[in-house]
């Protein structure tokens, strides 16, 4: 018998452990289904739900490839649910460059140390905590919630996001709004002003082969007609150009907001001078003011005395919402009339507007838990599972509230060595997550 009652378990007692006991199940997505984890991940989650009395599912899109779905009865019912998704998934890290080992969840100077701390297994535990912690009060939420942890968002969402909503979309019957990643953490801009970016836009991939087809021959003779000359060309043309400044309407109104707590005019035409002022978000910022095209990878020949007839590069396209043909358009005009391009994989660019009463409600809780707080919405230059939801209809946001010191580089954090989170981080999500429900 103990001496003392034990301390009752809540949200912000337990969140740290289940983002611990997350990044210990080492889920790295290799992109070639060769992963361990995503499984066991399932498992937990749908473990860690059934716990508080919901019903969670568990659907296998391939062997070990298992996302987790469950559904929150809300007060009422009448109304359209809301969407709360995570991917379980992370990118592989290599434990040898890490201080402390990326599938530990040691707790090291107040942060939780691993692979997924904030990306975005931070996240998963913060829902977790949260609903556990409603469920076990016995609050219902004011409408239905769905709650889905998927597989695959590492490697394009196809055995994840994509999979349940083309094989399994009446799971998201009457969801009209989601909130997931990358959004809702903190810049602090100064003692009066804290900024929480609000993800309401993601940049288009397209992510590209490009081949030139020339005349082979033997190395030791003349050759007007060398595939590997003509692609190089095209390849460093395209990796210097720079795609002109194009102002979104989310950019715009980041811009606005930004302009706005700086004091100061800011000139989208002159970007430089901006993101010097934006310190680590300036990372996050800056490629999504025009598209982007990156060669990365090459390949040709197989001897050094022969010319092939063919060679290969791999370029990764990004266009903004809006913009994919004038992406292509001038994409093709760089390249020239050699080049031949196929796609390797392809996903749509997302946008949405930054009003309404869920935008409302991430402000009223960021409110209530930092005086200072002021959300902003901001375009994300990479991608989301937010683009498989959107094909539903749905309006996807990046919000998973975090409210982090202004040292600590956070957006070097994604896929980044010595990936972190702060316990009071967490906590304070966990806080503004609950809030936010009580008004969504
Ligand atoms: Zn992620």
């Amino acid at each position: 018998m103990s001496e003392s009652e034990p301390t009752r378990v809540t949200g912000e007692s337990e969140v740290a452990d289940l983002c611990r006991e997350l990044i210990r199940i080492d889920t790295s997505n290799y992109g070639d289904g060769s992963g361990p984890g995503e499984r066991a991940a399932a498992e937990y989650v749908a473990e860690k739900l059934a716990e508080v009395g919901l019903e969670p599912q568990i659907f296998e899109s391939a062997k070990g490839r298992a996302s987790t779905v469950a559904r929150i009865a809300g007060e009422d019912p009448s109304r359209p649910a809301l969407l709360i998704h995570g991917h379980t998934d992370v990118v592989p890290a290599n434990a040898d460059d890490w201080t402390h080992h990326p599938f530990a969840g040691e707790i090291v100077d107040g942060c939780v140390w691993g692979r997924g701390a904030v990306d975005m297994k931070d996240m998963d535990a913060m829902t977790l905590a949260v609903v556990r912690d409603r469920l076990r009060g016995g609050r219902k939420p004011p409408r239905d919630i769905v709650l889905a942890f998927l597989a695959d968002e590492e490697a394009g969402g196809v055995f994840g996001a994509h999979h349940l909503v083309d094989k399994h979309p009446g799971l998201f019957e009457g969801v009209t709004e989601a909130i997931g990643e990358v959004g809702g953490f903190s810049f602090t801009v100064n003692e009066n002003l804290r900024l929480y970016l609000v993800e309401t836009a993601e940049k288009g991939m397209h992510w590209m082969r490009l081949t030139v087809d020339g005349t082979a021959g033997h190395g030791s003779m003349t050759n007007k007609d060398n595939a590997i000359t003509e692609l190089c060309e095209a390849v460093a043309r395209l990796g210097r150009h720079q795609f002109p400044v194009r102002v979104t309407k989310s950019v715009r109104h980041f811009l606005d907001e930004l302009s706005d707590a700086l004091g100061v005019e800011l000139d989208p035409e002159d970007m430089d001078s901006t993101l010097e002022r934006l310190g680590g978000i300036a990372k996050l910022i800056g490629a999504t003011l025009r598209n982007t095209a990156q060669p990365t990878m090459l390949g040709a020949g197989y001897k050094v005395n022969v010319i092939p007839g063919q060679a290969s590069a791999h370029v990764d396209g990004r266009y903004l919402p809006g913009y994919k043909d004038e992406f292509h358009e001038e994409l093709d005009r760089v390249l020239g009339p050699r080049v031949r391009r196929e796609t390797v994989h392809e996903d749509k660019a997302v946008e949405t507007d930054f009003d309404g009463p869920l935008v409302a409600a991430m402000q009223s809780a960021l409110s209530a838990e930092d005086p200072i707080a002021r959300a902003v919405p901001y375009t994300l230059s990479g991608g989301t599972d937010a683009k498989s939801f959107s094909e539903l209809g749905i309006r996807c946001f990046g919000f998973a509230p975090l409210q982090l010191p202004p040292e600590l580089d956070f957006a070097g954090m994604f896929h980044g060595v010595d990936e972190r989170v702060p316990v009071d981080g967490l906590t304070f999500g966990v806080r503004v997550l609950d809030r936010f429900i009580d008004a969504c």
